[in-house]
């Protein structure tokens, strides 16, 4: 039997939820086709573009982040031109592998793993070939590399013809990211990162550009074809059922990061950062990401130390009560990702980091 009262997830996704927040979820049902739902809708929607910093629209979708990769390029990459995806990690590559699963002409810059894409890769790319849109991974959660959106947003606008596609699933509510302001025309998440939500919900703030191209496009697929969903976002609804005890939980936990404020969200964010790579730097640790492009919401360890990450993560859940990250993919274990997002607290930090003390302690 553990001593704690449930595993707390340092996950970088699923992350811990609020209990409140779960509550919400046992709200009696109500129908999506009624005047209480559109009520919901609307009140959600002018939340979520609050946090998303547009002006356009939010879309909601009843699936996780995938789904609106997919959508993303469906809606946005015409059949006989090309898409440009800026791959460096496990998310940016599968976002690839998704456009050409889909049947697209996909080219890619393609970094190492734990560098960023900068504007000048970028502007020499569109200097070599045109291309319908450009996708970039906001934050590579595989890695801990923050990419530098607004300044590869200003280079991607320089082209009429090019969108720009921005997966933001473990950076959205967590680091700083303005849709209107930086060019983007999807912007797409996930609940169960730094949202701190349940997973099962997804969210794309898209532009009028984007809408306007997808209506030239025929084979836009159903699920997540915009122009359907836009249809129904008319009128505050969802083409299909949507999970109505996630947007729920989504409403409320709006409320909750509006009264933190969303810049003093972006603001514990970084504070964590800090805490967490002089954290590392005190023991001997490496980051494993570039310098200059470390994340706000996860760090990737680089385990320098060697310590092994199978018993830390035993110590944790038994003795601490943390559900911790092993690393990811090819990366597992020579690195190990400390996922401070969502409504993690610096004292939350600080029982995880002296959780890992504790076990470094007894390991020698
Ligand atoms: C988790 C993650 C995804 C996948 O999201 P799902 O909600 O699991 O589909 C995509 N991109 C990034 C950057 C992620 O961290």
């Amino acid at each position: 039997m553990s001593p704690f009262d449930h595993k707390r997830l340092f996950l970088p996704g699923p992350v811990e939820v609020r209990r409140e927040i779960l509550e919400a979820q046992t709200a009696w049902m109500i129908g999506h086709r009624t005047a209480d739902f559109a009520e919901l809708f609307a009140r959600l929607q002018s939340k979520l573009k609050r946090a998303f910093f547009t002006d356009s629209r939010v879309y909601v979708s009843g699936s996780s982040g995938s789904g609106l990769w997919e959508g993303a390029v469906r809606c946005g990459v015409r059949e006989d031109r090309r898409v440009l995806h800026l791959t460096g990690g496990a998310f940016s590559e599968r976002w690839a592998d998704i456009s050409r699963a889909n049947g697209l002409n996909v080219d890619c810059v393609q970094v190492d793993w734990g560098q960023a894409h900068t504007a000048d890769l970028v502007a020499n790319a569109l200097k070599e070939a045109c291309y319908d849109a450009v996708c970039a991974v906001h934050n590579e959660t595989s890695t801990g590399v923050t990419n530098p959106i607004r300044e590869i947003g200003a280079v991607v606008n320089k082209h009429d013809d090019t969108l720009f596609f921005v997966d933001t699933v473990s950076g959205f509510l967590g680091t700083e990211l303005r849709v209107d302001d930086w060019g983007i025309d999807i912007a797409l998440t996930s609940s169960q990162k730094a949202f701190a939500l349940p997973p099962g919900i997804a969210f794309a703030a898209v532009s009028d550009r984007l809408l306007e191209r997808a209506k030239t496009i025929p084979n836009r697929g159903y699920y997540f074809d915009i122009v359907t969903l836009e249809k129904s976002l008319l009128k505050d609804n969802t083409p299909s059922t949507p999970p109505i005890a996630l947007m729920v939980a989504a409403d409320m936990q709006m409320d909750a990061i509006l009264a933190e404020g969303i810049e003093a969200r972006w603001a514990r964010h970084r504070a964590m950062r800090e805490a967490t790579h002089e954290w590392a730097d005190e023991r001997g640790f490496g980051l494993y990401a570039q310098e200059g492009y470390r994340s706000d919401t996860v760090t990737t360890v680089a385990n320098t130390l060697d310590i092994d990450v199978n018993a830390m993560g035993e110590f944790m859940e038994d003795e601490i009560g943390f559900a911790m990250d092993k690393g990811y993919g090819k990366i597992k274990g020579a690195t190990f990702r400390l996922p401070h997002m969502g409504d993690v607290t610096l004292e939350m930090l600080r029982e995880v980091l002296d959780g890992i003390d504790a076990f470094m302690a007894q390991a020698n």
